[in-house]
């Protein structure tokens, strides 16, 4: 759900409004409404961040004026509130997006959209007014359900903290953002700050997870709960009550903001992969976890989760891992703390990632092994949480993936979430476009891509790639490939899609790369998949080896294994040469260094 702040006037007001985070600010510059300024403070409409899109407002004007004024203020984004045609603002779009504002009454005949089609970006719906706009007031709601053209729109018109729980009812598939205005000041162009941050939270937190996101409940549609044993009850619903509000304070936000930028290095770069770009025939971009501190996209979530263990007050943590990666990460975070750290891991595990176990060890942490089932990371899955039975007091369990019971996949994706957000302002700071053709990532659990999509799934016209591992082929008995072979069931404490017996026994999953050797994904993007908002597809051990081989010589970077296995469906598909696609490299092939070799027989 996207915001925008309009009526906007003083400078002042300006930079509070801005230091809210909103998506869109704007500026009425027809005369005769009483937000109307003059002259702006050019200054401070310069100096806002590129991803807050700064919005012109106009009523019936010249092109001529509009040009000049998108000129002068550098504006992103037109609004034309008047009776403007189909074709007047089409005439901008090669300039600015352009979002076509209409007054609803009851009478309001939404035929009349149809011509507006291809020719805009986006509608803005607000109240049928004299004054075109500004009034407080709101129209009849139910009236959206008329409205069926493909076009996003935004709502207006007497939105207020008194009707955001009627928002949140608003279930259109075309409902994009909503429009704060007259409802949010204490003087005509002069914003509460304290009422907008209100609406903010509720937005973000509440009405955002509606749609793609997790509810009340804890659920993504069919998908998701806590289903635990009794045991478990009292820790899981102890993060429950508490996760949103301990990661939405303000303390807690500027310590896991200060660790990712100075601990772990972000901004991970978003790199333009020239050679690559060539050879796929479109703009390639890589977003870089693998440059984080220990090497991987996990590390964001290990910080997130021994910060929020801290304020619980536990002493003890525990962990499971598969490639290694998530241990190394939790292990890291605790050295880093002072806290004790227990990691669980498969036998098999263990022997292929050698190396992590060392480097666990060496970072103070006791590896336990997992020896029962396929020695694997569903096993040391399984171990974690007869520990945490066995601990429940003073022990957090940091899950690495966004699996688990809620709200684990809900936090963990929120503290992965870093990644699409830095990639939305670098994007429109490389390439001045706001949103890539296409967005796509590797799915063991799912967090680095759910970490990768987060910012970009309200934005429908993005189309997300997830891509698991097929292993020695689907249908071969040795796969990873959950969507393709599974089916919907409980696996590790929520309701999602797994690989499972007609009786429903966990299917053992088979991937040459640890991290995506996994029987389930987590439940979101068991969600995204039923839905179709996400395309989910699988790549096999021989095509995710070459992919590595290929990246390391032309791109100089030797990527994971997993991260592979995303960067091989570039082969299967077709671009135009003006898409962009982004690729998370979650992480680094240094662990993989073995594999790699004996495959190739360096
Ligand atoms: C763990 C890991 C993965 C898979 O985990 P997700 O939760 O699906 O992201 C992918 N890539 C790397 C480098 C990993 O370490």
């Amino acid at each position: 759900m996207k915001i925008k702040v309009c009526g906007l006037r003083d400078p002042e007001n300006i930079k509070a409004v801005a230091a809210l985070g909103p998506d869109y600010v704007g500026f009425i510059c027809y005369g005769l409404s009483p937000r109307y300024v003059a002259e702006l403070p050019g200054d401070v409409l310069k100096a806002l961040p590129a991803n807050i899109r700064k919005t012109a407002v106009f009523v019936n004007e010249s092109a001529e004026t509009i040009n000049s004024l998108i000129d002068k203020y550098a504006f992103d984004v037109i609004q034309l509130h008047g009776d403007e045609s189909a074709e007047f603002s089409n005439s901008f779009r090669n300039r600015v997006t352009v979002f076509k504002a209409f007054g609803l009454n009851d009478d309001f005949n939404f035929d009349q959209l149809t011509a507006y089609e291809n020719k805009v970006d986006y509608f803005l719906f607000d109240t049928k007014t004299a004054a075109y706009g500004g009034s407080g007031k709101t129209f009849n709601w139910d009236m959206l359900n008329n409205y069926k053209l493909a076009v996003p729109f935004f709502l207006s018109g007497g939105v207020s903290l008194d009707n955001m729980d009627e928002i949140k009812k608003i279930d259109h598939p075309q409902f994009y953002g909503v429009d704060l205005n007259s409802r949010f000041e204490t003087a005509p162009g002069v914003k509460d700050i304290s009422k907008l941050k209100q609406a903010f939270d509720i937005i973000r937190n509440k009405i955002l997870p509606m749609k793609y996101g997790v509810n009340e409940h804890g659920y993504y549609g069919d998908f998701g709960g806590a289903y635990i044993p009794e045991m478990l009850y009292p820790n899981v619903e102890e993060l429950r009550q508490q996760y949103l509000s301990i990661i939405n304070d303000a303390g807690f936000k500027a310590e896991f903001n200060d660790l990712l930028k100075n601990y772990v290095g972000r901004p991970s770069p978003l790199y333009h992969a020239k050679r690559y770009s060539e050879k796929y025939g479109a703009s390639i971009f890589f977003k870089r976890e693998d440059l984080n501190h220990t090497g991987s996209h996990k590390i964001n979530n290990a910080i997130g989760q021994i910060l929020l263990a801290k304020r619980l007050g536990k002493k003890r943590i525990i962990a499971e891992t598969g490639a290694g990666q998530h241990g190394v990460a939790t292990a890291t975070v605790c050295a880093l703390m002072g806290i004790e750290c227990v990691v669980y891991m498969g036998e098999i595990d263990m022997a292929r990632q050698a190396p992590n176990v060392s480097r666990m060890k060496m970072l103070g942490a006791t590896v336990k092994p997992a020896s029962s089932g396929s020695k694997t990371l569903k096993d040391a899955t399984n171990e974690a949480m007869r520990d945490w039975i066995a601990n429940p007091v003073d022990t957090h369990y940091i899950i690495g993936s966004v699996v688990g019971p809620y709200p684990y996949p809900d936090m963990v994706a929120r503290f992965q979430s870093v990644i699409s957000e830095e990639t939305k302002k670098q994007l429109l700071e490389q390439t001045g476009k706001e949103l890539p053709e296409y967005v796509m990532a590797c799915v063991g659990g799912g967090s680095n891509a759910m970490g990768m999509f987060y910012h970009f799934l309200d934005d429908e016209q993005v189309k997300l790639i997830a891509v698991e591992a097929a292993g020695k082929g689907v249908d071969s008995g040795h796969s990873a490939a959950t969507t393709f072979l599974g089916h919907e069931g409980v696996l590790h404490g929520s309701r999602t899609i797994l690989m499972q017996t007609p009786d429903g026994q966990v299917v053992e999953p088979y991937s040459i790369s640890a991290g995506l050797d996994y029987p389930g994904i987590g439940p979101q993007h068991a969600h995204l998949y039923k839905i179709n908002r996400a395309q989910y597809t699988s790549i096999t051990d021989d095509e995710a080896l070459q992919a590595g081989l290929l990246c390391s010589q032309m791109e100089g970077i030797i990527p994971a294994i997993e991260t592979a296995h995303a960067l091989a469906q570039l082969e299967k598909m077709t671009f135009k040469s003006d898409d962009t696609v982004v690729i998370c490299i979650s992480g680094r092939g240094d662990k993989d260094l073995d594999t790699y070799i004996k495959y190739f027989n360096f």
